[in-house]
């Protein structure tokens, strides 16, 4: 990568990270209660080491076998892995080997895989809901979320940390932030009756177009892809 487009990185990131700490500010949050994934899926090799290189430690894919494969080759780097895509489940186990944090735990089938694929540590998991109730949409049916997640604690090589979810495609920010507030609900909801060993503490919501309004309600991650690679 040329030294130009390390510099636009160095300030698309430093504008992401200012927004942040703005939204955190008119919500009354601190900046460090929201964590900045940047999702690598639409960059190469050399962008994904010029954010490393940046202190940009967690990183998102939503594609599995891409996954592996920079696993692989950042596996002397400091890079907490988010998947954050669909997952099938005869890719569980070696996506389970190299993931940080699952946020796409969207249905009982995929977490049971997960759990049979036996991690050397507890997979720290995240339940995704589809808030926005789009049929297209991966995603628990909230009004399943306290049944699954009851059958998932049980599960042992498994930790369950929060929820994930992403606002109606159509709408604009209004209808986003509606979505967000709502995930939001559900998760405390969830907590009044949630079992023991699952703490619901993460919240991932927000993506480029709305992640402001999604700390503005409550979110803890945000998975954030173009806005940082603009004129890239
Ligand atoms: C691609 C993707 C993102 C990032 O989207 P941007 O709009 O590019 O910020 C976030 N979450 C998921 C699940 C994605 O697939």
């Amino acid at each position: 990568m040329q030294t130009a487009q390390q510099k636009r990185l160095a300030e698309n990131l430093a504008e992401v990270r200012g927004r942040i700490a703005d939204a955190a500010d008119r919500a009354g949050r601190s900046e460090s209660d929201v964590r900045l994934i940047a999702v690598t899926k639409y960059v190469d090799v050399e962008t994904v080491e010029a954010l490393l290189d940046l202190d940009c430690h967690d990183l998102g894919e939503s594609r599995p076998q891409q996954l592996w494969q920079r696993a692989e080759q950042f596996a002397d780097r400091v890079v907490r892995w988010h998947m954050i895509g669909h997952l099938q489940t005869n890719k569980a186990k070696r996506t389970a080997a190299v993931t940080s944090l699952l946020h796409s735990g969207d249905s009982l089938r995929l977490l049971e895989a997960l759990d049979a694929a036996a991690p050397e540590r507890p997979l720290q998991t995240l339940l995704e809901i589809n808030i926005s109730g789009d049929a297209a949409k991966h995603g628990i049916a909230p009004d399943e979320a306290a049944q699954v997640l009851e059958a998932a604690a049980k599960l042992p090589h498994l930790s369950i940390r929060g929820l994930m979810g992403m606002a109606a495609l159509e709408g604009g920010v209004d209808v986003a932030r509606r979505n967000f507030a709502a995930l939001r609900e559900l998760r405390d909801k969830l907590a009044i009756d949630a079992p023991e060993n699952v703490r619901l503490d993460e919240l991932s919501m927000g993506m480029s177009g709305d992640f402001e309004a999604a700390i503005e309600e409550g979110a803890t991650m945000v998975r954030v892809g173009s806005s940082l690679f603009e004129g890239i």
